[in-house]
């Protein structure tokens, strides 16, 4: 059907809807079921069998699974029947693992899914996009993502951009009249809206006519099917190291075999061994307990209310040194409540609380009558007229559906007696030009009754100075001279000292209602100013505190006055005492080699346009910085995009910038951020744990039998017990390993380079020292037994089975901490501790269960044997502690914050 073929009323008709009430849920939940989800079909994912499957496919297992049928072929069926157990077992471990990761991944997009606002039972609800049904009533607003195929019905500047569908990345404005013609080409749909086009401006109400594979982007589904790069830089590191680890291994492997077999052992059991030993020395479980780490690091991030978009910025979130983050909701609470009026040299007060209505004005704390001065009322009523925001009583609480700043305005007016519902029978608003952060000031055009139109803006008041050529000073129009301009600038540095945020008020009359919306905001008569406060949040402080601690430097970036953002700055600690502040203008004239030279001294950028963000990201890295930024606008993307870490809000923020961003926060909150940080750097330094453990581990594994060939003794380890170490010892540690809580002084060290290696921080030397020695022990353990009784081989491999796992187990606890093992408290992480009393408990079974003796080759050990055991198995952990217990972490300089006091 050509829906913009057709008028407003029909389109009604057509879609079987009610404009004014939208469908009843019963209704839309009819419609879901006939016309299915709103969804674009993605590629076909694989079943469970076939990624079940997909774990034998490994190169190793089928090495396993060769060795198998070689023993079988050779009559050992004990040896094919463990392995073959043991590959399954390893097989189910990795798909759970898999599986795990995959539906983590699941649950996070679906909680980044796009929500639209919807008419049903005659209330707008926020639902998921994918419950839209053909019928619903939605509403849009500049930086909204179109959720469905939508008859434009409403619609005030409403300016869409296309480029998905059409190329064209100039927005279109939209209209509500009907489009002749057939086969009217997308882009020249005036009056229709496309799923997953944005709106730059204004703002609209549709009717979907098309959901899902039935829109104009579900036939060009399949070009849209855009992967996006999820793998971590350190998971590629990982992948990288993984293939030089396996020649190594292999390298190393065969060295024992040929030793072995240069030495007189069995060709058939070297050959055994020595698969088992690659098995169990490769880390190919590395990959997959690396992505179980980050997306359990991710789910914990939820919890703490931010959502990962883009899984590498786990890591890069610990590499943060500047947070640049916007001020108004982000580091202040965005409950505004006007305090302060200000027209023509007086100054009023206003009380109450909140969005409540009930409040009183006063001049010298002498309570006025508000509707008795001219200014005063004209103020508080222009205030309520150039405003979309609505206060309503709910339970007896009063609550805004709204922009804070305008609902402020509102309960000002509400508190003189000015409702928007008597005011709605006075004037009636013919057009708006909505508000931006570039322009910083909205305006509407009103008729009243008399038929006599006029402009209200109201706006930042240093933009609309700008604008106004006279001013009502008393009950006079005057025109604008110096003296004039310079007593409002004293306002407004007045109010803006006292942390408030201020709004000008100004108007004109109007000769034509039909004005040209650029000329429109000229030659004003400026009325006054509204001063509101926006009280900091009160977490926001310790935060900033704790991110200096860490070596990260927070940056305030606001669309607000100078002298307001540099209040709220000092509060905060923000900013430093002989730290800059600068102006969106000064900002606007540098260029960025200009802006990088004070770059790291300016601790505030006020009145900025979010235009000027990505100059600012742009010198902070070209600073060498590693820079998150905030965002919630159309016009933040570009800068959230360039930033290291886009951060975008979850409340506030438009769609726009929630796409262009890696994080999202759920609460807006600054707070967050740092929280956000701290776990990014415990996720990464938990896979630097269990890289440490499972390769010192794999080191002792390889050692212990290559010097066991090298001094021409008997294997120390047969095949099965190194696949079981692999299996259990390593496994089950390493993952706990991958759940632990960050140190005490994970927010005291600076951060990370994001060059960094690997194995940087002493890492490769601590896997190659521990390493060496749970191989030198494991030997010394099997060489004292075997010397005790020489006869009895499979009790010397049993104490050197024994050994290996002790000093794993004991190693493990040392992993947890960058320090050493004396800085944790190893009940610290009760998954460890339970992991740890597992293997344990299993390697008892395996020893001491007689039916699991043969197949293990083991003995049980006797009880004065465990002495030498456990102190053989000690040494790995404890030998070295000592040296690296001397090492203190730098202790850094902490930056002079004025005092609060002062200001
Ligand atoms: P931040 O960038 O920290 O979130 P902000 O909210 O002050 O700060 P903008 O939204 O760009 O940034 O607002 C800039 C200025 O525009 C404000 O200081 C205020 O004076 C003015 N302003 C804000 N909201 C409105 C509005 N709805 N109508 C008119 N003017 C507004």
């Amino acid at each position: 059907m050509n829906w913009y073929g057709l008028r407003v009323h029909e389109v009604e008709e057509k879609a079987r809807t009610n404009v004014k009430t939208g469908l009843t849920g019963q209704e839309a939940n009819v419609r879901l079921k006939h016309f299915g989800a709103n969804e674009l079909q993605e590629g076909k994912r694989s079943s469970a069998l076939v990624k079940f499957l997909a774990q034998f496919k490994d190169f190793m297992v089928l090495v396993l699974l060769g060795a198998t049928v070689i023993s079988a072929l050779l009559g050992e069926m004990v040896d094919a029947v463990a392995i073959v157990a043991i590959v399954i077992l390893n097989g189910i471990l990795g798909f759970l693992q898999e599986h795990r990761a995959e539906k983590s991944m699941d649950a996070l997009k679906e909680l980044a899914a796009p929500q639209a606002t919807v008419l049903r039972d005659n209330k707008w609800v926020k639902v998921a996009s994918k419950q839209l049904v053909p019928g619903d009533i939605i509403k849009f607003t500049s930086g909204d993502r179109i959720g469905a195929d939508v008859r434009i019905i409403e619609a005030s500047s409403l300016y869409i951009e296309e480029s998905a569908l059409t190329g064209e990345s100039v927005p279109v404005q939209k209209r509500i009249d009907a489009v002749n013609g057939v086969d009217v080409g997308i882009g020249d749909q005036t009056n229709m809206a496309f799923m997953g086009t944005m709106v730059t401006r204004g703002s609209g109400i549709g009717t979907v006519i098309g959901t899902g594979m039935n829109t104009a982007m579900g036939q060009i589904a399949d070009m849209l099917q855009n992967a996006e790069e999820n793998e971590t830089p350190l998971q590629r590191r990982l992948e990288q190291m993984g293939k030089i680890l396996i020649v190594v291994s292999l390298l190393l492997t065969a060295l024992v075999v040929l030793i072995g077999v240069y030495q007189g052992h069995d060709v058939y059991h070297m050959f055994l061994a020595g698969v088992s030993l690659a098995v169990a020395a490769i880390p190919e479980g590395l990959p997959a307990i690396v992505t179980v780490a980050l997306s359990l690091g991710v789910q914990r991030m939820i919890k703490k209310k931010s959502i990962v978009r883009k899984l590498p910025a786990v890591e890069t979130l610990g590499c943060a040194s500047v947070i640049c983050s916007d001020k108004t909701g982000t580091m202040t609470q965005n409950k505004m409540m006007v305090t302060h009026l200000w027209s023509g040299g007086k100054t009023w007060h206003v009380t109450g609380q909140g969005y409540s209505p009930s409040g009183e004005f006063t001049e010298d704390e002498r309570k006025i009558n508000p509707s008795a001065v001219k200014s005063v009322q004209q103020l508080l009523m222009f205030g309520c007229l150039c405003n979309n925001a609505n206060i309503s009583k709910r339970k007896k609480e009063y609550v805004l559906d709204g922009d804070p700043t305008e609902g402020a305005l509102v309960a000002a007016a509400m508190k003189a007696g000015l409702t928007r519902e008597a005011l709605a029978g006075q004037f009636q608003i013919i057009k708006e030009i909505p508000f931006d952060s570039t322009r910083k000031m909205m305006s509407v055009v009103i008729r009243d009754k008399q038929g006599k139109a006029f402009l209200v803006t109201k706006g930042a008041p240093d933009v609309l100075l700008g604008v106004s050529s006279s001013i009502l000073w008393g009950e006079k129009q005057q025109s604008m001279t110096t003296l004039y301009q310079d007593e409002i600038q004293r306002a407004i540095h007045h109010l803006g000292s006292q942390a408030l945020r201020t709004i000008a008020i100004a108007y004109k009359p109007l000769r034509n209602e039909l004005i040209n919306e650029r000329d429109a905001e000229t030659d004003l008569m400026f009325i006054g100013l509204q001063g509101m406060i926006d009280p900091p949040r009160p977490e926001v402080k310790q935060a900033v505190q704790e991110c200096r601690d860490a070596g990260i430097r927070t940056v305030m970036i606001t669309g607000d006055h100078k002298i307001t953002a540099m209040a709220i700055a000092k509060q905060l600690t923000v900013l430093p005492e002989g730290g800059k502040v600068v102006e969106g203008t000064e900002l606007a004239a540098m260029s960025v080699e200009e802006l990088e030279d004070i770059v790291e001294d300016t601790y505030v950028f006020a009145r900025v346009s979010p235009e000027h963000k990505l100059k600012i990201v742009k010198a902070l890295q070209n600073k060498g910085h590693i820079v998150a930024m905030t965002g919630d606008g159309v016009n933040d993307a570009p800068a959230i995009k360039a930033s290291d870490i886009g951060i975008a809000m979850g409340i506030a923020g438009t769609d726009v910038a929630k796409e262009a961003s890696s994080l999202v926060l759920l609460d807006d909150n600054f707070a967050t951020i740092k929280a956000a940080i701290k776990e990014g750097r415990n996720i990464y330094e938990n896979i630097r744990k269990f890289i440490r453990y499972l390769l010192a581990s794999n080191v002792g594994e390889i050692l212990v039998m290559l010097f066991a060939m090298i001094l021409a003794l008997p294997l120390p380890l047969v095949p099965i017990q190194i696949l079981w170490v692999n299996l259990v010892t390593d496994g089950l540690p390493a993952m706990a390993l991958g759940l632990d809580k960050p140190e005490d002084d994970v927010m005291k060290r600076k951060p990370r380079s994001p060059k960094e290696g690997v194995f940087s921080r002493g890492l490769g030397w601590k896997v190659l020292s521990r390493g060496f020695l749970i191989g030198i022990v494991t030997l010394l353990a099997f060489i004292v037994a075997y010397n005790q009784n020489p006869n009895e081989l499979k009790y010397a491999q049993t104490v050197a089975f024994a050994t290996l796992v002790l000093s794993q187990l004991i190693l493990v606890f040392d992993c947890r901490s960058e320090r050493s093992i004396y800085h944790r408290n190893p009940f610290g992480n009760m998954y460890l501790v339970g992991a740890v009393f597992i293997s344990l408990l299993l390697m008892l079974v395996v020893i001491y269960y007689p039916p699991l003796q043969p197949i293990f080759d083991t003995l049980p050990i006797k009880g004065r044997d465990w002495l030498l055991i456990g102190g053989l198995s000690s040494i790995p952990t404890f030998l070295l502690v000592g040296a690296v217990l001397t090492k203190k972490p730098k202790k850094q300089s902490k930056l002079k914050i004025v005092n609060q006091s002062k200001i």
